[in-house]
């Protein structure tokens, strides 16, 4: 299959941007991308711009319910909303929204993600099927808890769990050891995680940093520094993903280096937690979450575009070049996926068709920089501007209401239907 249409991608030295191009896809991986060169069969896409699928490193799938519910600070918020929501996400209400959540996800260009389940084990099973069914890349995990859970159960049993669990780990779809917070777990369940994580090679996933009234009542627990607490456990490596990271200091940036960092500036807002120090955060591989539920809705486009709002009123100008490498090939590289987050050969067929006429306003020049070019895709993307949705080469996702078309290009080709 070939796809015609503007290719905007991430490459290793910057970006490349072909108004006029091809990406030939072989099954389910992408074999050449370049500049359109003649073929007898192909989808047309032009104008319209291929990006790579979006990355989100980290998002509640039992929390799509209460997205832009009343903010409260962290602690309330979670007792209030998250835990009572959590602890019905099981069984067919798991499978149900699992399935509306990965498509909700497919739908905002999502591709790839780092996910949570509810403490419930069926629930990380309802999910991986979920993400198997759209053929996404994920890490998935439960927010494993024995302190003060919605779901009273001892450390042994909670690990005991999550090493039972561990069987579905595959390469596509990880699953991860994902302790919920230090003052969600005792000292022995985070030491079990980091046990557990090593003896099988899984990823790690867990919030740290959020708010200064959680890192003090960590503080007061384990009677040391958050990041300490959890490098005491085992649970500070290449193989973690951190998310938020606001409260840190230069010597915890510095420890946590080489680890990977979850930037969720829509969800910081909402639960007005802080603005992570974004320069410090570039010693580990950074990617954008969502964090959906505190984030309102399943938008990495949304994301971006607040972290340059946050860093430019804090005085960092960051580009639109970098916040769209963070929104796919950061993430991918966070969660440790170097086959996703650009369109190259041998990557897999993970794309999304933006729609121009949304990019570009009325009577924009019909040519212009690549700068020129991502800043639009920045500020001006969202759900409505994504036309299709590919993963694996397959059409996963499709606008049903859409602007008015274009005027037909001719082609000198015949033009296939997707999908
Ligand atoms: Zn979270």
């Amino acid at each position: 299959m070939i796809f015609r249409g503007h290719v905007v991608t991430p490459t290793s030295g910057g970006w490349a941007d072909w108004p006029d191009a091809r990406i030939e896809v072989d099954g389910a991986q992408i074999r050449a991308v370049g500049p359109w060169r003649r073929s007898h069969h192909y989808a047309d896409l032009r104008p319209h711009i291929l990006f790579p699928g979006l990355v989100d490193t980290h998002a509640h799938v039992p929390q799509l319910p209460i997205c832009g519910v009343h903010p409260e600070d962290l602690l309330n918020w979670l007792r209030k909303w998250v835990f009572p929501l959590e602890k019905k996400f099981r069984g067919e209400r798991a499978r149900e929204l699992s399935r509306r959540f990965m498509q909700d996800m497919l739908e905002q260009g999502t591709t790839t993600a780092g996910l949570y389940t509810s403490a419930w084990p069926d629930s990380v099973d309802a999910c991986f099927a979920a993400a198997e069914e759209a053929g996404i890349h994920a890490w998935i995990g439960p927010p494993l808890m024995d302190e003060g859970a919605y779901r009273p159960v001892t450390a042994k049993r909670v690990i005991d769990e999550a090493r039972a669990l561990a069987a579905l780990d595959r390469p596509k779809l990880r699953f991860a050891v994902a302790p919920r917070f230090a003052l969600s777990c005792s000292e022995e369940l985070l030491e079990a995680c980091g046990d557990l994580a090593r003896a099988r090679d899984l990823p790690i996933q867990t919030h740290l940093a959020e708010q200064p009234e959680e890192c003090r009542q960590v503080r007061r627990r384990f009677r040391r520094g958050y990041v300490e607490v959890y490098d005491r456990a085992g649970l500070v490596g290449p193989r973690t993903i951190f998310a938020h990271c606001i409260w840190l200091t230069a010597a915890d940036w510095r420890r946590i280096a080489h680890t990977a960092v979850a930037h969720c500036p829509t969800s910081n807002v909402f639960l007005r937690s802080g603005v992570m120090d974004w320069r410090r955060a570039q010693v580990a591989r950074v990617g954008f979450g969502t964090d959906v539920g505190a984030g309102p809705d399943l938008s990495v486009f949304r994301v971006a575009r607040m972290a340059w709002t946050v860093h430019s009123l804090a005085g960092h100008t960051i580009d639109a070049g970098d916040l769209l490498r963070t929104a796919t090939l950061g993430g991918a590289a966070a969660l440790g996926f170097d086959d996703v987050g650009s369109l190259e050969a041998g990557k897999s067929a993970d794309f999304i068709v933006l729609d121009a006429d949304h990019i570009m306003p009325a009577g924009a020049p019909t040519t212009e920089s690549t700068d020129d070019l991502l800043s639009r895709i920045l500020h001006r993307s969202g759900r409505s501007s994504i036309r299709q949705v590919y993963v694996a080469g397959r059409l996963v996702a499709e606008r049903t209401t859409t602007s008015p078309s274009p005027p037909a290009r001719p082609s000198s080709g015949r033009a296939a239907g997707c999908g």
